[in-house]
């Protein structure tokens, strides 16, 4: 079978892995994020995942599940060993999904067997190896799609499912020795606000993990960008044009001026791996008032400071070009760099390396190139660094999640469990 439609109600669910059968009734909720809401969660459709969610845990036997107003579903499994000097263990994914690209009506499609090359999803796109060059390593193997008119939604309900598969196998087989495990379930982490209303103390956990990283398999992430955004705001004089000479000042003239004061290699087109950037995300101009919206983003604080120095010269060299105009420079932090934390609780990143080739993998280490949920948490007094979760190019109709990789997350989480369990006392 070289490819597969995938509807509901067929009986070839019955034989996909527990996983694959939770990732598929999760995904066709819509529980798209939105970034212009003012409420929270930014759009009430994700509580009903979150109801789903609870009801299953309940089923499960963890009695506590339940969802607070801010829509975090939290619950936890009770250990079955005596030991009380075995931490409590967090796990945590979200259940929105990025406003980049539709969540409506997805309509998983199968491709079973995987036989390499691009990966028709309609008439008009296919997944290329161009676009993901790590399906060449998933030869034979079953690749999730959706029919390319929506996202997939494997960020993060593959983590969301993995969690789930993970109690589901601890419940299951008490011989697994297991400390007292917490999980939650958050909105929102696509428009920045995982974790706004999460209270760490209530949680309870010692160490926690998202599971919100990418297809990369026994991928651990323990390294954020710095990140930082700022609002330049230019002021003019607007006057009848036909009657303005020595009186019109147009800041839409100051505006463009200042972006193309930007190295064009600092831009996120032109960066990758451990390289910063600054990215002009927006400009709103007119004769009276122009605005630009940036980001900043660097793995150190340092070059952090640097772009803002960077900010505040161009403002000041674009003052120096259109003295009438008036100009207002404004930075905010938006998070910091979890490695900081992190080092400082070095066991939870060898649990989890550990755990990794247990399964059989090789754990590879790496930095993200943008924000977390977990950077906040460790912040916040949680150190959490963030495990493989098996999807690939997020946020767009070409999202795709490897069968194989959503098992492999499955064991690396029950791993974690059974090495923190068995973990000498210090
Ligand atoms: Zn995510």
């Amino acid at each position: 079978m070289a490819f597969t439609r995938f509807d509901k109600g067929d009986n070839d669910m019955k034989q996909l892995p527990s996983v694959v059968q939770r990732f598929l009734r999760y995904v066709a909720y819509d529980t798209e994020a939105s970034d212009e809401s003012t409420t929270y969660p930014s759009t009430e459709k994700q509580k009903e995942l979150g109801k789903v969610l609870v009801k299953e845990l309940l089923e499960l036997g963890l009695h506590d599940a339940a969802m607070d107003d801010y829509g975090y579903v939290i619950a936890t499994l009770p250990g079955n060993i005596s030991n009380q000097s075995v931490p409590v263990i967090g796990f945590i994914s979200h259940v929105d999904t990025s406003p980049d690209m539709s969540g409506k009506d997805v309509k998983p499609q199968i491709h079973s067997n995987y036989q390499g090359g691009p990966i028709r999803l309609n008439d008009q796109y296919s997944i290329t190896l161009d676009q993901s060059p790590i399906l060449a390593n998933h030869i034979g193997h079953t690749i999730i799609t959706s029919d390319g008119t929506t996202l997939l939604g494997a960020d993060d309900k593959a983590g969301i499912a993995e969690i789930m598969t993970m109690l589901e196998v601890l419940i299951s087989d008490p011989s697994i020795r297991r400390g007292k495990i917490k999980v939650a379930f958050t909105c929102d982490e696509e428009v920045g606000g995982g974790t706004k209303y999460f209270d760490v103390q209530k949680f309870g956990a010692q160490y926690a993990y998202t599971v919100d990283g990418g297809g990369v398999l026994g991928e651990i992430e323990n390294e954020t960008f710095s990140a930082d955004s700022a609002k330049i705001v230019f002021s003019g004089t607007n006057v009848h044009p036909g009657y303005a000479k020595g009186k019109l000042v147009n800041a839409s003239k100051a505006a463009s001026y200042f972006v193309t004061l930007f190295p064009d290699k600092k831009s996120p087109e032109h960066t990758e791996e451990r390289e910063p950037y600054m990215h002009i995300t927006g400009m709103n101009s007119a004769v009276e008032k122009a605005t630009v919206t940036m980001i900043l983003r660097a793995f150190d604080e340092e070059e952090l400071m640097r772009q803002r120095k960077a900010i505040q010269e161009f403002a000041e060299e674009t003052k120096k070009r259109f003295p009438k105009v008036g100009c207002e420079v404004n930075f905010s932090e938006s998070y910091r760099n979890m490695k900081l934390i992190i080092d400082q609780h070095p066991e939870v990143l060898d649990v989890a390396m550990e755990a990794v080739k247990k399964s059989g993998m090789t754990p590879r280490l790496t930095s993200i190139r943008g924000g977390t949920d977990g950077a906040t948490l460790s912040f916040k007094g949680l150190p959490t660094p963030n495990v493989f979760a098996g999807g690939n190019l997020f946020h767009s109709r070409f999202e795709w999640v490897a069968v194989e990789v959503m098992e492999q997350a499955v064991k690396t989480l029950v791993n974690i469990v059974r090495l923190w369990a068995e973990r000498p006392k210090k």
